[in-house]
Order: structure tokens, then sequence, then C-alpha cells
């Protein structure tokens, strides 16, 4: 199978990160739980996570907290951030995983920049809902649907300028893309660790530069008589088991990530999304296709998209139709009552992958026209 659907998660982990979570599971009880070898096994698994996502994200390891996915990290740092009823502004490419929990908390929301791979529309439209008198942000690094990378530093500084807290969705960049919590001063970035950071199923970092509010109350193995949370981080957040297989996974991912370069695993995956997108063009289709794009193309075949794709994956090629749980993104681009057909390249992309689905494209979709 040619697994071109790394915008969901990435199939294809490191050996490192297979043999981390197998020699975990042989070894590691319980962090933070007993001073046997077991468990000071475990916790220092989770430290060399935490240890590698500092160094990889610019953020104290203290304020890196483990979570269970991109959504877990995003669920606190709006409860953290945001009491119901606030006005907030958000991209128009935001995923189900921003928009839900707001809407959960009735917030008012005001969406800014809604033209693709468009800056100048996104910044103008974003700078005028912050002089209009928000209470937060919150943004996406880049759309899942589209790989639209925003111009997330500029609209950082906006948030600096105009004194609006912002939270960073970096679901689909990190791993790809610089991620800088310092630099960028976000009150939270949330993102995953089972996409471009290699980790398993089942983990994902929220990046803390706000004081956080927990979300999940229970035993830590810290100040094990009150009957209060922590107060200070990561414990404040972290209730229950880790996952600690996942973690030492993770970890494992981060190193494979930062060994390897990031500009280096981007610009192959770029290579990727580039061909695959003149494939497209050359035979007939209409790619979404312009500047400031990451490694992910989204198309419209002639035939319905959950048809197409169950097409090509019988040709052994992975890839996702649909609304990709973003219809504020298809809304945007005027794709909500079609959906699209999404090519997601991975840190494994080479060029026999776009050999592949050329040979697939052309056999079994019908062109336009
Ligand atoms: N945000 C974006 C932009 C995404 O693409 C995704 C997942 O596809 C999420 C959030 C949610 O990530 P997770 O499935 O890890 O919760």
């Amino acid at each position: 199978m040619i697994y071109l659907d790394n915008g969901a998660t990435s199939l294809h982990k490191p050996q490192e990160v297979h043999r981390a979570v197998a020699n975990t599971l042989r070894y590691c009880a319980n962090p933070g739980r007993g001073g046997h070898e077991a468990a000071m096994a475990a916790s220092r698994q989770v430290f060399a996570c935490r240890e590698e996502a500092s160094r990889l994200f610019r953020c104290p390891a203290e304020r890196v907290v483990m979570t269970t996915n991109c959504t877990h990290g995003l669920n606190i740092a709006i409860n953290s951030l945001i009491p119901p009823d606030s006005r907030v502004v958000i991209s128009g490419f935001e995923h189900n995983a921003v928009t839900r929990p707001l809407h959960a908390r009735r917030t008012k929301i005001r969406v800014a920049g809604r033209r693709l791979f468009d800056w100048e529309d996104m910044l103008e439209s974003f700078e005028k809902a912050l002089k209009s008198g928000v209470d937060a942000a919150v943004f996406t690094h880049v759309s899942n649907v589209f790989g639209y990378i925003l111009p997330v530093e500029e609209m950082a500084a906006l948030c600096r300028h105009y004194g609006v807290p912002f939270i960073l969705d970096a679901a689909q960049s990190a791993g790809v893309l610089s991620v800088d919590m310092e630099a960028l001063g976000a009150a939270f970035i949330a993102m995953p660790g089972h996409k471009g950071l290699l980790g398993p199923q089942g983990t994902g970092l929220l990046l803390c530069g706000h004081e956080p509010r927990p979300l999940l109350f229970g035993g830590t193995g810290s100040e094990s008589l009150s009957q209060s949370m922590p107060s200070y981080l990561p414990d404040s957040l972290e209730a229950g088991t880790l996952n600690v297989p996942g973690i030492a996974g993770l970890a494992a991912g981060l190193r494979y990530v930062r060994s390897r370069g990031i500009d280096k695993i981007f610009q192959q995956e770029h290579r990727a999304m580039t061909r695959a997108a003149a494939d497209l063009q050359a035979l007939g289709f209409h790619p979404f296709v312009g500047e400031h794009q990451a490694a992910t193309v989204s198309f419209m075949p002639e035939t319905d998209c959950e048809q197409a794709a169950k097409m090509l994956a019988e040709q052994g090629i992975a890839v996702r139709a649909g609304l990709h749980c973003a219809p504020l993104a298809h809304e945007s681009a005027g794709t909500l009552e079609t959906g699209t057909v999404r090519i997601s390249f991975g840190h494994d992309a080479n060029p026999g992958q776009n050999a592949h689905l050329r040979r697939a494209l052309a056999k079994i979709i019908p062109v336009k026209g």
C-alpha cells in the first residue's frame, strides 16, 4: 500500500519508535508511583520525552504536558484561556477540534481570513478582528485539508501587539515546520504526537505559556494528602496513569525528527506534494495549489469523492475523502457541498509514491471535460 494519508496520522514510524514502545512495555511500570527500578525507568522515559520536546519547541521542559492527542491539548487550552461567552477570533481553516470546544462554551466566534493561500487577506482581517476587541485568538498553523500554511509568526506578532492571548493548533506542522514557543509567545500550543512527530497514536503534547486549569482531576503521584490538584506543571494537568509506551515512542520520534532535521523533512514532503499537484493538473484535475503550501494537496474528482478514494484504495493508494473534520475550511474554499480528496505526504515521501499515484489516477478516475 502507498500510504498518502499522513494528515490523519503517520503510519510508517521509524524502527526506533517500534523498539522504544516494545522495550517500555517490557521494562517500565508507573512513573511517579514508587521508587523501585521499574517505576523509575518509566519516569526516565517520560522525562526524556519532555526534554526532547523542550529542545525542539523551545519551551521549558516542565511546561511540556503529555496529552492523549491534539484535541485533548486544545480542550485544556480552551478551558484554561477562554471562559464561556467570550469573544474569540479564529481563522477560516479551523478543524472541529477547535470549533466544537468553542461552540460548547457558547463563544462568540469571529472568523478571519477565508481566502485560501492569501496571507494578505488573512493578516488584514485578523488585525481588524483584534482591533474590534476580542478576548482570545485560536488558529491553526497548517490547514489539514489544503496544506495552507498560515502566517502564524505575523499573526502571533499582531496578538502580542494588541495584547490578545492566543492558542496555536500545530497538528499539521509539528515535525515539519518550525514551532517556536519562545519566539511566538503563545498562551498554549497543542499538537499530536502521532502525526509529524512520528509517535504512536494516543500521544500528544501541550506547551503551556499561560497558567492552566485542569480538565481532569485525580492521582498524580505527588501531594497525595491534598484533595486539590497540584498547583504546578506538569502535574496539574497530568492526572491518572500516563501512556508510557506511547510517550517513549514519541520521544524516539522526536529524536528521529531532530536528527534528520525538520527542514530536510519538509523539503522532501514538499517536493512530493508539488509533483502530485503537477500530475493532477496534467491529468485534467483541479488541485488546490498555492504559495505557502505544506505536504498536503486536495482536489475534486469528477466522481463523488468517497467513490474516488475507494477507487484509489483498490489501486493500493490510501488517501482520505470528504470533509476531513474541517467543515469551516471547506466552507471557506467553497467545497462544503462536495468535499475533496486529500493526498498528504509524510517523512517517507519519495518519487516512487508519486509514480504509483500518477498511474492510479490516470487509470481509474475519469478526467473532466
Ligand atoms: N487540528 C488539526 C488541524 C488536525 O488536522 C487534527 C487532526 O487531524 C486535529 C486538530 C486533531 O488531532 P487529534 O486527532 O490528534 O486529536
